[in-house]
C-alpha cells in the first residue's frame, strides 16, 4: 500500500456535479473555459500546450494508456489539406460507463478539451462519436454544443482569436466494435463499421484518408484540467508515468456503485471502500480491473494493488478502460468466463478467421462446461484456442477475447476442473 492511502481524494472532471449544473454558465462559475481563453488570449504556441500535456502524463483514458502529449505531438501540423480530430465515445466494453456520464454531466469540459487539442494539433473540424446505444446522453451533449456556439467557444473566431474550431456530435449505431478506433472513422465516414488493417495509423491516414487524432472522451475532458493547474501538478497528482486522476467504473458485488474519480495509484482497497466495500458484507472473490476484455485478478491480489497502469500490469491485468467489475464468493466463474465468451463472440465484426471462429470455439466449449458436459482436456484446449487468436487478427478484438480465458483458467482453474469433473457447480448455493 501506499501514502495514498491518506491523501484527499478531490476529483477534477466530475467534481461539484448534482445533474442539473451541465449548462455552459455553470461550467464557466466552476471556472471553465478558462483554459481555452488564457491559451487563446496569451497566444501561447501550440508546442507549449503539447509540452504542459507531456509533462502531465496524462494517458489515454480509453484503454490503451498511449500519452496524450506524444500522440498530439505525431499530427503533422503543417500539413496542408484537412485533418481532423476525433472523441471516442462509443463506450461499449462491458462495466465501463464513464463516458456517458461525462457528456451527461460535464459535457463542456469535453468540448474545451477538444478544442484545446484542435488549437494544439492545427485541426479545424472535430466530430464526437457517440454510441448508438445511448439517447438522452447524446441530445445532452448536442444541447451543450449549442452553447458552446453560441457562446463563441466553438464556431469561427472563437473568442475573437484567429482560431476557428467546428465540432459536430455524430450518434453510432450501437456495435461494440466501433469503439475501435479505425472502425469507428470507417462508421463516421458512413461505411460498414469494421476495422482497418494498419498501417497506415490514423496520425496519416485517418477520417476520409486525412491526418487525425483520436482521444478518448475521458482524456479530452481532463485537458482542462491540465491547462488551469500546469502539467508538473497534475502530474503529481497521480504517480509518475501515472498522472492525475482517473474515474473507474465500480460494478459487481459493491454495495454502492458508480463512478468515482480518484488520484493515479489509489489503493484498490480505498477505491473499494469508496464503493460502499463489499454488499452484504460478501467476502471478495475476483476483480476484472480494467473492463471485460482485461484479465481477471482474484481478490486477494486486487487488495494489495494500486489502481494506476503500472502497477495493474504488475499484478498481471491492465487498468483498460478503468471499468472494476467486483465479484464475491457467490460468483461462479465458468458462468462469468461464459458470460464475456458470448459476448465476444456476438460481437465479432467476422472480418478475420481467428476471431470469427475462434470467439464462437470459445463460447461454447466454455458453455458445456457450464452445463455438465465438460471434457478432460477441454482447458488445455481452451487454452490453444486462445493461443490461436490472441495477436493474429486484424484488430485487439481478437485479444479481447482470448485474455479473459487464459485468466480465468490460470486463476480459478480448480474450479473449471470441479465443473468438469462433477459436472456442477464448486460454490456453495447456501452462500
Ligand atoms: Fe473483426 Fe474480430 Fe478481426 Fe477485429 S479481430 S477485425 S472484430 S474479426
Amino acid at each position: 500500500m501506499t501514502s495514498l492511502h491518506n491523501r484527499h481524494i478531490k476529483p477534477l472532471i466530475l467534481a461539484g456535479l448534482d445533474g442539473k449544473n451541465w449548462h455552459l454558465q455553470d461550467y464557466v462559475a466552476r471556472g471553465g473555459y478558462q483554459s481555452l481563453k488564457r491559451i487563446l488570449d496569451e497566444k501561447i504556441p501550440p508546442e507549449q500546450v503539447i509540452a504542459e500535456l507531456k509533462a502531465s502524463s496524462l494517458r489515454g483514458r480509453g484503454g490503451a494508456g498511449f500519452p496524450t502529449g506524444l500522440k498530439w505531438s505525431f499530427m503533422p501540423r503543417q500539413f496542408p489539406g484537412q485533418k481532423y480530430l476525433v472523441c471516442n465515445t462509443d463506450e461499449g466494453e462491458p462495466g465501463t460507463f464513464k463516458d456517458r456520464d461525462i457528456i451527461r454531466y460535464n459535457p463542456h469540459a469535453l468540448i474545451e478539451g477538444m478544442a484545446i487539442g484542435a488549437y494544439a494539433m492545427g485541426i479545424t473540424v472535430g466530430y464526437n462519436y457517440i454510441h448508438g446505444e445511448i439517447f438522452a446522453d447524446y441530445d445532452r451533449f448536442e444541447e451543450a454544443l449549442e452553447e458552446a456556439r453560441a457562446a463563441n467557444m466553438l464556431g469561427d473566431r472563437i473568442h475573437g482569436s484567429d482560431f476557428s474550431f467546428q465540432l459536430y456530435a455524430f450518434h453510432g449505431y450501437g456495435a461494440y466494435i466501433c469503439g475501435e478506433e479505425t472502425a469507428l472513422l470507417e462508421s463516421l465516414e458512413g461505411k460498414k463499421g469494421q476495422p482497418r488493417f494498419k498501417p497506415p495509423f490514423p496520425a496519416s491516414f485517418g477520417l476520409y484518408g486525412k491526418p487525425t487524432t483520436i482521444n478518448n472522451t475521458e482524456t479530452f475532458a481532463a485537458v482542462p484540467f491540465v491547462l488551469a493547474m500546469g502539467g508538473e501538478a497534475y502530474a503529481a497528482l497521480g504517480k509518475p508515468n501515472n498522472g492525475g486522476t482517473k474515474i473507474f467504473s465500480m460494478s459487481g458485488d459493491v454495495a454502492k456503485p458508480g463512478n468515482y474519480e480518484v488520484p493515479m495509484g489509489t489503493p484498490f482497497a480505498t477505491l473499494l471502500e469508496l464503493a460502499g466495500g463489499m454488499r452484504d458484507g460478501k467476502k471478495i472473490k475476483a476483480v476484472i480491473p480494467g473492463g471485460s476484455s482485461m484479465p481477471v485478478l482474484t481478490g486477494d491480489v486486487m487488495m494489495a494493488t494500486d489502481m494506476d497502469y503500472d502497477s495493474i500490469a504488475k499484478a498481471g491485468s491492465m487498468l483498460g478502460s478503468g471499468a472494476v467489475i467486483v465479484m464475491d464468493e457467490t460468483r461462479c466463474m465458468v458462468k462469468s468466463l461464459l458470460r464475456l465468451s458470448y459476448f465476444y463472440f456476438e460481437e465479432s465484426c467476422g472480418q478475420c478467421t481467428p476471431c470469427r471462429e475462434g470467439t464462437g470455439w470459445l463460447y461454447r466449449m466454455v458453455h458445456r462446461i457450464e452445463n455438465g458436459q465438460g471434457r478432460p482436456d477441454d482447458l488445455d484446449m481452451l487454452n490453444a484456442v486462445a493461443d490461436g487468436i490472441q495477436g493474429r487478427t486484424i484488430c485487439a478484438l481478437g485479444d479481447a477475447a482470448a485474455m479473459p480465458v487464459r485468466a480465468f483458467i490460470k486463476n480459478f482453474r480448480a474450479e473449471f476442473e470441479y465443473h468438469i469433473e462433477h459436472k456442477h457447480c464448486l460454490v456453495p448455493t447456501y452462500l
